[in-house]
């Protein structure tokens, strides 16, 4: 499909107004003042990412504490507790079979289905490490619609410029019945926001308000190899288009795509854009923060926040750090502007391995600025 056919697709069969868009169960559920949203999280089973991904999130998270990820991979069955942390339930979901299991899963020890709203964002690693998933992406999307009648859920599609077929797999996405709500961005895979094959997007996801999440943290997810690019940078205040390759290696790569500033292009074209820059940078640079640096990366996020009126920053995966909820409580308590655009999000299941989940939602429940991150910064994100 071409950028042309993609247009005009998007005009005939997606609707301008987003409330078109939402499903019943979550309509209902937004009548109600105790549901709260997260924005971040993951329900992939393990057919629909490669496997080395898994054992790089398993690894990530417990190298400090000896873990031997090689001999932890002979298969999913073996005895793992990590004291602390909920390593077991992350390995008990990648015994599931489905995204329905994982789901019910999350619903059963983590969140009351009664009062919670969910954006699960796909993951689609592919083009990044070179690698096919089992299951399809299109086998993934119409899994995903089908939960939509089932759970209170606005699931986001996963686009990679490199993908032939992601004009085709957005139009699918956002066709009736059950129509995804947004769109996920993973630069850190080896592109640039502004890659020229996803800007047609963003005009539709502007003028149709479709949110658009991106992974704006931790380096710790890149490509594989080095990596060609091309996009566009604000030059002189009109766009200007460039193309490079990173030599880096792979953690280098993967800080290269990761900085916000690469976003200033896109909402320089798209100034509405509703765009949340996931993870606010990560657990690094607000630790920098606490100690009284200037850090580049969070000062970047909220310069776009101020000069871009839907820009966003959700602060998943960072909360299983004990210190977290009390150092964002002093950006927040200070911080007018950044208090009414920070989102609640966990990053489940990924965030598992590293984090003791129940635990750390309670510590954020707990907060004054709980309401504003967990029900009316992400209905103004999603909704508006
Ligand atoms: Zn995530």
């Amino acid at each position: 499909m071409n950028e042309n056919l993609l247009k005009t697709l998007a005009n005939e069969n997606i609707s301008s107004d987003s409330g078109d868009r939402i499903p019943q169960m979550v309509k209902d559920l937004l009548q109600k003042s105790d549901t709260i949203i997260d924005s971040h999280c993951h329900i992939f089973d393990k057919s629909c990412v490669p496997v080395p991904y898994l054992h790089l999130r398993l690894h990530m998270a417990n190298k400090k504490r000896g873990f031997n990820a090689e001999s932890f991979l002979s298969g999913f069955g073996s005895n793992m507790n990590i004291p602390g942390t909920d390593i077991e339930d992350f390995i008990e979901i990648f015994k599931m079979k489905n995204m329905r299991q994982v789901l019910k899963f999350l619903f059963q020890n983590y969140y009351n289905p009664q009062s919670t709203i969910l954006t699960p964002l796909m993951m689609d690693l592919e083009a990044g490490w070179n690698s096919k998933p089992q299951k399809s992406v299109r086998r993934q999307i119409s899994e995903l619609k089908k939960l939509i009648d089932e759970f209170a859920i606005l699931p986001f599609f996963a686009v990679d410029p490199r993908k032939k077929d992601i004009y085709d797999n957005f139009i699918y996405s956002f066709s009736k019945p059950n129509s995804f709500f947004g769109i996920k961005v993973y630069p850190a895979l080896g592109y640039l926001p502004s890659d020229p094959v996803l800007m047609p997007l963003y005009e539709i996801c502007e003028s149709k308000k479709i949110p658009v999440t991106t992974h704006c943290g931790g380096d710790l997810v890149g490509a594989t190899q080095p990596t060609a690019y091309s996009g566009f940078r604000v030059v002189d205040n009109n766009l200007e288009f460039y193309s490079g390759e990173t030599t880096g290696k792979y953690a280098e790569n993967a800080s290269f795509y990761n900085n916000p500033q690469l976003w200033e292009p896109v909402l320089f074209k798209h100034p509405k854009l509703k765009l949340n820059l996931a993870h606010f940078a990560g657990t690094d640079e607000w630790n920098r923060f606490h100690k009284g640096d200037e850090p580049e990366r969070i000062n970047t996020i909220i310069r776009l926040m101020k000069n871009y009126e839907n820009v966003y920053a959700d602060f998943s995966f960072n909360i299983h750090k004990n210190n977290m909820a009390n150092i964002l409580s002093e950006k927040l308590e200070q911080d007018k502007l950044v208090r009414e655009r920070v989102l609640w999000g966990t990053d489940f299941h990924v965030v598992l391995p590293a984090s003791n989940l129940k635990r750390d939602i309670d510590r954020y429940e707990k907060k004054i600025w709980w309401n504003q991150i967990s029900r009316i910064n992400p209905e103004r994100f999603l909704f508006s």
